[in-house]
């Protein structure tokens, strides 16, 4: 590392700066608080106008002091000092320019009050002209705010010294990430300082001279000096565009290092016997596989039968078929002698694959402890979950050490200390998103040798997010559903607007009944009294609009009670379902469900995936708006499978305009998986995006999203496979292979430098 990079921030800039850095921003060295970007940049001309301030927002206004007068409150010691500004034309050279023409509306006013505050009433006097930064209160009807940060605009920080008003009034002000103490111009005023004084040269550059040249970037002390005190906007922009491709390019070397380390390894064959248990069920296949499952299959048998790790990540349309092809592969690892591991993310979806990959194997699974390994005729399907009772768990940990159980299923329950394998040689991880890279380093260590991995994704993922996500991995996808899947008709039911449908909604069940069909209701919650069913987690909605929530929601409990009396449905046999319920009490319920005896079916998300339905042709989820996209999706998929056209109701109470009502329009919009995830991962924040494979302290992206970059991503990925090619170890390389570290360890970094 350059000296100049790792250097305590106070040999730049002094001890007091360096402190209040380290105390606000967490940041101790040179390079720490250069790489502290502006999160966007202004011009004069993009200031609030005070006519337009918004409630409750933090604002940045120019204005120029009408007004001042302090007075002593009258309940407490101490003065408050009102000040009236106005953003009218008063200005002495630094007119507002731009967009915005000031002349044509009406000026605004706003007042302004400070408590005891000395400064603002000696400095804030008539005709002053001034930057304010503050949060808009209401305060007796009208706007105002109270106590903001100010900088008088004698001494604009943002002017680099310019006096050209024309100039100064185009010059981008930074805008960088603030706390409440720290506004974003005092933030300024250091880097200002750093900038100036640090030895920007001799900052380590991690992109290769040749890519730069190729690109023509600018150099790395430039790129700081242009993304702190830009001139003009193309300045910031070649600047974020050189830092951008840099943090692409560190994370895809670091993937593409990975990806080539992986290769390297040894694994165990597991080649294909024509005489085995995958020979058996293939004859047996009461379907066709589609021309993609044939496709991906192949891919699978043929790299599971080398002797280095597959890393393969399979992707494919709700119901595309993902889970036959999965298991295929385990039945060929374990006709060789291995076994196989079925991750899911919750206990839920575990049990639901236990059973139903029980059922799709029939007389090829093995009951109890009969079976075993290849070689019997049988498998020994096993499940191994946390809230298995003792017994069954420790019976289940022998049966997966002792190697009688041939394919095992569990949760994260697999992960732990104790669960050891007799010879573990293909991991499946099915929905991808709560299982990162280190969660597949702890299961992969479980194998004597690095075993084969497949990873599957619930609903597809964009192609720059399985690069950047899921960069180690190889891609299949299947975009083809099976034969006989009829279109899924999906509408929002606006309650809100429109109270009057929601008894339309049991009377529209009542007609699907009528017709011989099935119905699910899908709710948010089991009882009155808890949070749902399982966390929503990654396939939930976004994470700020998942906490607590004042409205009542519809619950299984209460929505069975409703209905029973609900005279649209008058003699209807309907069920709950829902994870609390004991496994036979559910195994009951399910079975009434598919042997058509209930017709109704009241539950939570149990049914996102795995319940096979045919006869099912409507369904109806309440409080729709308390799912993620991926999840609704996930749900809807349930009907329409049995050649029978499905309708899906997402039913919410909110308004039309609350955001949360975007997704369910997205839903509604469209059945293409891949165009969902897209608008999914819009919706989401960048951080929840890279959140799974960014666990264990990783710095988060700054200036990449992965949603708004795909072509530099790929060309990143390009140039991060050739540099790896040429030179696996990136020994002429160096700084590339420290911003790669750093990337990957900030903490341990950080420590170093500051050591
Ligand atoms: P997903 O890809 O969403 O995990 P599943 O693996 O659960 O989908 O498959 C959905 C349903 O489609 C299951 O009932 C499965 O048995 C059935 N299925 C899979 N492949 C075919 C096929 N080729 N033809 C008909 N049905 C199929
Ligand atoms: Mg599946």
């Amino acid at each position: 590392m350059s000296a100049e990079s790792g250097l305590p921030l106070e040999r730049r800039i002094g001890k007091k700066s360096a402190a209040v850095m380290e105390k606000h921003l967490g940041i101790t060295t040179v390079e720490g608080l250069l790489g502290y970007f502006p999160r966007r940049y202004m011009t004069r001309a993009e200031l609030t106008p005070i006519a337009g301030i918004p409630r409750d927002e933090e604002v940045t206004l120019l204005a120029r002091v009408v007004s001042s007068t302090t007075r002593s409150m009258r309940a407490r010691r101490g003065t408050i000092t009102d000040i009236v500004i106005s953003d009218d034309d008063g200005a002495q050279g630094l007119r507002l320019v731009g967009g915005q023409d000031y002349h044509g509306t009406v000026p605004g006013t706003l007042k302004i009050s400070f408590f005891n505050a000395y400064k603002a009433k000696a400095e804030l006097v008539p005709g002053q002209r001034a930057l304010f930064s503050g949060k808009v209160t209401s305060f007796n009807g009208a706007l105002g705010l109270t106590n903001p940060d100010f900088v008088l605009l004698d001494n604009d920080p943002f002017a680099n010294g310019s006096k050209d008003p024309e100039k100064i009034a185009a010059m981008p002000i930074p805008v960088y990430p603030a706390t409440a103490k720290l506004p974003t111009w005092k933030i300024q005023a250091v880097i200002s300082t750093l900038v100036e004084t640090a030895d920007l040269e001799a900052l380590p550059d991690p992109v290769p001279r040749l890519v730069a040249r190729r690109e023509g970037f600018l150099s790395i002390a430039e790129a700081y000096r242009l993304i702190h005190q830009p001139e003009t906007g193309a300045d910031w922009k070649r600047a974020q565009e050189r830092f951008r491709y840099q943090e692409a390019l560190v994370l895809q070397t670091s993937l593409a290092r990975r990806r080539a380390a992986v290769a390297a390894e040894e694994a165990t064959a597991r080649k294909p016997d024509p005489a085995g248990l995958l020979a058996a069920f293939d004859a047996d296949l009461p379907f066709t596989l589609t021309a993609g499952q044939v496709d991906v299959g192949e891919t699978l048998a043929a790299e599971l039968a080398l002797n280095h790790p597959m890393n393969r990540l399979l992707q494919g349309e709700v119901g595309s078929g993902k889970t036959v092809v999965a298991l295929r592969a385990m039945l060929q690892v374990v006709d060789a002698g291995g076994q196989a591991a079925l991750l899911a993310p919750t206990e839920v979806l575990a049990a639901q694959h236990y059973d139903s990959i029980r059922r799709t194997l029939g007389p090829l699974a093995a009951d109890g402890l009969l079976g075993g390994l290849g070689g019997s005729g049988s498998v020994q399907v096993t499940l191994l979950t946390g809230s298995m009772s003792g017994p069954a768990r420790k019976q289940a940990m022998l049966d997966a050490a002792a190697g009688t159980a041939g394919i095992v299923i569990g949760t994260h329950a697999l992960l732990s200390d104790n669960v050891s394998f007799y010879d573990l040689g293909l991991i499946v991880v099915d929905e991808q998103h709560r299982f990162g890279v280190e969660q597949r380093d702890v299961l992969r260590a479980k194998a004597r040798k690095p075993p084969h991995l497949l990873v599957m994704t619930a609903t597809p993922i964009p192609r720059t997010v399985a690069m950047t996500v899921f960069g180690d991995l190889e891609t299949s996808t299947l975009d083809e559903l099976p034969k006989g899947r009829a279109p899924i008709t999906t509408h929002l039911v606006g309650l809100s607007e429109n109270p009057a449908w929601a008894g339309r909604i049991w009377a529209r069940a009542r007609e699907e009944i009528d017709a011989g069909h099935q119905v699910y209701v899908v709710c948010p919650k089991i009882g009155t009294d808890d949070d749902g069913d399982f966390s929503p987690g990654e396939s939930g909605p976004p994470p700020d609009e998942a906490g607590p929530d004042a409205r009542e929601l519809a619950s299984v409990t209460a929505v069975v009670e409703h209905l029973l009396t609900e005279p649209a449905l008058a003699g209807i046999a309907l069920a709950p379902l829902h994870g609390r319920q004991d496994p036979d009490t559910k195994r009951a319920a399910m079975a009434g469900f598919t042997a058509n005896e209930t017709k109704l079916l009241v539950s939570t998300t149990v049914i996102e995936v795995g319940v096979d339905v045919h006869n099912a042709t409507l369904m109806v989820i309440l409080d729709a708006d308390r799912f993620g996209i991926s999840q609704l999706h996930q749900l809807r998929g349930r009907v329409g499978r049995g050649g029978l056209p499905g309708t899906c109701l997402l039913v919410t109470a909110l308004e039309p305009d609350h955001p949360s009502r975007r997704r369910l329009e997205a839903v509604a919009a469209t059945t293409d998986g891949f165009v969902l995830s897209q608008e999914d991962l819009k919706l989401r924040r960048e951080g929840d995006i890279l959140g799974a494979s960014q666990s264990g302290g990783r710095s988060t992206l700054k200036l990449l999203r992965v949603i708004d970059h795909g072509d530099l991503i790929a060309q990143a990925r390009g140039d991060a496979q050739r540099l790896v090619n040429m030179d696996p170890g990136l020994a002429h390389h160096p700084e590339l292979a420290q911003a790669i570290d750093k990337y990957l360890n900030p903490e341990k970094e950080a420590f170093l430098e500051r050591g």
